[in-house]
């Protein structure tokens, strides 16, 4: 392997870039060139790609975004669009790449792979904390700090006026998000796509609160709900009764924005450096994570259709501490 291509595809994550930072390093650390593929899939489709110094990732690690930009690319998903893109790939003479992004990233990454024999190795790079294979994905950490910071915010307002507030975070169909920045915020119930409680049971909770001294309730909705996001909830609950000043904020984009924290910068110079030392060991088609504090190696098929699962002890820990 003489020349490495790295790219980020898919949502953006604070971390990013000081994963970036991490490959094209380690790449120059072992004498290889490294090249910056821009807007993931879309770029290297058409031959937008870069050659990157370890000074050219200078003064990075602390922002959030990608200084590589990030795309959604439709015509990647066919085979002539494949084709093209590894074109552009032998044409600058790259044999080996480094994807930072989430399942859809691994999958195109995965048929790339597949169909033109080029090694690759896959960095997740996602705040949802959805793949499995990893403890936890890039970004993920920054994310949930933010909503923590949000709900401490909304708290005091709640209390100020005693309402009732509904607030939905991300995390697609994973509750990690809505998990632990439950916790963090001492939310009264927490609303998850993995456990279902039934609309009837957060009617009961809520009206339990009613007659306890409980001044305000901060309930957190991961936008997976499968009973409705934060805005259907606080209309379905004002229907049912009028006890309860509602109000709702869906926390949104800002969560995927921010300097990253001290985890995820860690955590993202760790998968950086051991995504570059796996290819050069003749990892492939692989996922590296970081699972009990280990570096792992995961194939695409033990990854991919499969659920990370939300750890049962959060659960019953949220849940002990909201009565
Ligand atoms: P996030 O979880 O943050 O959204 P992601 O990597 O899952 O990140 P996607 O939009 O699902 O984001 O995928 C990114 C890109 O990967 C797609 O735009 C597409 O170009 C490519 N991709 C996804 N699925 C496939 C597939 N089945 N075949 C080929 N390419 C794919």
């Amino acid at each position: 392997i003489k020349r490495i291509g790295v790219f980020t595809s898919g949502g953006d994550a604070p971390g990013m870039n000081a994963a970036i930072r991490a490959v094209v390093r380690t790449g120059i650390y072992y004498q290889k060139e490294v090249f910056g593929i821009m807007r993931g899939y879309e770029g290297m489709i058409e031959g937008d790609i870069v050659k990157l110094g370890a000074r050219s990732v200078g003064n990075i690690i602390q922002r959030g975004g990608t200084i590589l930009k990030t795309a959604r690319s439709k015509e990647f998903r066919t085979k002539e669009g494949r084709l093209k893109a590894y074109n552009n790939l032998k044409k600058e003479g790259i044999d080996a790449l480094v994807a930072i992004g989430g399942d859809g990233s691994f999958t195109g990454l995965h048929y790339l792979t597949e169909e033109f024999g080029i090694p690759a190795v896959c960095i997740p790079g996602t705040i949802d904390n959805d793949l499995t294979g990893t403890d936890y994905t890039i970004g993920y950490d920054t994310a949930t700090n933010t909503a923590v910071e949000a709900i401490d915010k909304i708290r005091d307002t709640a209390l100020s006026h005693n309402r009732l507030f509904f607030i939905e975070v991300m995390g697609r169909n994973s509750g990690y998000i809505a998990v632990n920045s439950g916790i963090a915020g001492g939310a009264a119930a927490i609303i998850i796509p993995e456990e279902t409680m039934s609309f009837e049971n957060l009617m009961t909770l809520l009206t339990a609160g009613e007659g306890s001294s409980k001044k305000s309730n901060l309930i957190v909705v991961a936008e997976g709900s499968k009973i409705g996001g934060a805005t259907e909830l606080a209309k379905k609950v004002a229907e049912r009764s009028d006890y309860f000043d509602i109000k709702v904020t869906v926390l949104g984009h800002l969560q995927r924005g921010g300097s990253p924290t001290y985890f995820d910068r860690v955590l993202a110079s760790k998968l950086g450096v051991a995504a570059v030392e796996g290819i050069l060991k003749g990892q492939t088609d692989v996922m590296v994570g970081i699972r009990n504090s280990k570096i792992v190696y995961n194939s695409f098929d033990s990854i991919i259709n499969h659920v990370h699962e939300i750890d049962q002890e959060s659960l019953r820990i949220a849940k002990i501490l909201s009565i």
